[in-house]
């Protein structure tokens, strides 16, 4: 379509011209695939800062250096808001088969794991293939016992595996205690061979005290089956993490102010703390990497007309601390809409919306700019990732870049979350898609308005 063709069309449907043109949005997404800033972000991060467990020091040092990052780069408003949490550290972890078969195993506690104390504690197997198996057994049938959940997991493209698999991690050391247990050894929620335990949070019911949780790598979980099948087994486990009381996490915040308060905010996020196992490179480094360098580039092209905020949220990883606190502090003002780089920097293949019906057109040009990429459009409502989906819930637009997922669980919340697991060529497609998208939304013409609730 030429230009005049163009103007005639927007006066006739009444709009303001795009600010942007498509063809200025497929040159800087084309230019976005040379990017280094990604990186350079990420490099920086996991190499300065290394693991970032939330409400720690290394976590404070983390949101020091990005305010400085942040501002270095030219944005405005850059700020942390700090909230408080309860902390929880690590302590020692051993896991030992006993009696004829006496062998030690490879664990690592689960964050928000009681502790066994130094002395440890001995018990009988009591073994539940799956999730499902654990729920089904009677009540106080785990008396004194150590129970073992055992649910496998396998790697698929869009990680849709990781919603119900990872329930055995996140409720089934509180059912099992519930029931009587004394401590849990879960198979880890991921897809690799590695001797490497999969961390992550667990949260214990209202009045449930904590026990001991911890995860096996998956040689160690398929061992302890093994020997399972040759009779009863009896284990010691020596798991002493310790909760700290309150502490202080916080959120980075930095802007791109746009010409138009009135159109609302386009929010992008990823998550500065991770695990303390690694490096917290895949999780989610990379991801503050994407969103930030997106940002920049639209920054550097003009002001846009929405304000675009960034948001590298504390304390995601032992329960959404962060993203709470973000949407108690800001729930007043207009979000447009928000999106968030979570799941890594491989290649993002599809775009899921959840878009009011003034808005359909600009996700028509999104998927239009995305598809030299390699991605298309999927049929699923975006929810967002942690940190935004409450601002989405409210009622916001939301965008998801949809990373693979084949690679992800084998490093995700492992001592193998390092920056050797990010591939550079992917990571620029990412920052390419998120510059056109972020591109789009923060110019689109069209309001961008509350979604209407879906009728069930
Ligand atoms: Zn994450």
């Amino acid at each position: 379509m030429n230009k005049r063709i163009l103007l005639a069309a927007a006066a006739a449907l009444a709009l303001p011209l795009p600010a942007l043109a498509q063809t200025d949005v497929a040159a800087l997404r084309d230019a976005a695939l040379k990017d280094d800033l990604a990186w350079e972000i990420t490099e920086g991060l996991t190499t300065e800062i290394g693991q970032r467990l939330a409400a720690t020091e290394a976590e404070a040092r983390a949101r020091d250096w990005s305010v400085k990052k942040l501002t270095s780069l030219g944005f405005r408003n850059v700020r942390i808001e700090t909230f408080k949490m309860p902390v929880w550290v690590r302590g020692e972890e051993k896991a030992e088969v006993l009696g004829g078969s006496a062998q030690k195993l490879v664990v690592g506690a689960l964050g928000n794991s009681g502790s066994t104390g130094p002395k440890g504690v001995e018990g009988e197997i009591a073994y539940f293939p799956t999730f499902a198996d654990l729920q089904a057994a009677p009540a106080g049938s785990l008396k004194g016992k150590i129970a073992f959940i055992s649910h496998a997991m396998t790697a698929t493209q869009d990680g849709s595996q990781y919603g119900p698999s990872g329930g055995a991690r996140r409720m089934g050391p509180s059912i099992a205690a519930s029931k009587g247990a004394i401590a849990v050894l879960i198979r880890s929620i991921g897809t690799d061979y590695h001797r490497n335990p999969h961390t992550g949070g667990t949260s214990w019911a209202k009045d449930q005290k904590p026990i001991a949780a911890a995860a096996l790598p998956l040689p160690d979980a398929e061992q302890l089956e093994r020997l399972l099948k040759r009779g009863p087994v009896r284990m010691k486990l020596t798991i002493t993490p310790e909760f700290k009381g309150d502490g202080e996490s916080g959120n980075v915040i930095a802007e791109v102010p746009g010409s138009d308060p009135a159109a609302g905010i386009v929010l992008v996020a990823c998550h500065l703390d991770s695990w303390d196992l690694a490096t917290g490179a895949i999780d989610d480094a990379s991801g503050c990497g994407i969103v930030t360098a997106a940002a920049k580039r639209v920054m550097d092209a003009g002001q846009p007309r929405r304000t675009i905020r960034i948001l590298w949220a504390g304390a995601e990883e032992p329960g959404v601390f962060g993203g709470r606190a973000y949407f108690e502090a800001h729930k007043n003002e207009s979000h447009a809409l928000a999106a968030e780089s979570d799941f890594g920097a491989d290649r993002i293949w599809r775009v899921d919306f959840k878009l009011p019906s003034s808005a359909m057109a600009m996700g028509d040009r999104i998927v239009s700019a995305l598809a030299p990429l390699g991605i298309t459009r999927g049929q699923q409502p975006a929810g967002g990732g942690a940190d935004v989906a409450a601002v989405i819930d409210a009622g916001s637009a939301g965008i998801d870049l949809q990373q693979s997922g084949l690679r992800y669980f084998d490093y995700h919340h492992t001592p193998d979350d390092t920056l050797d697991k990010v591939d550079p060529v992917q990571l620029r497609q990412n920052v390419a898609a998120w510059t056109a998208t972020v591109a789009i939304v923060a110019n689109a013409p069209e309001e961008i308005g509350r979604v209407e609730k879906a009728k069930p």
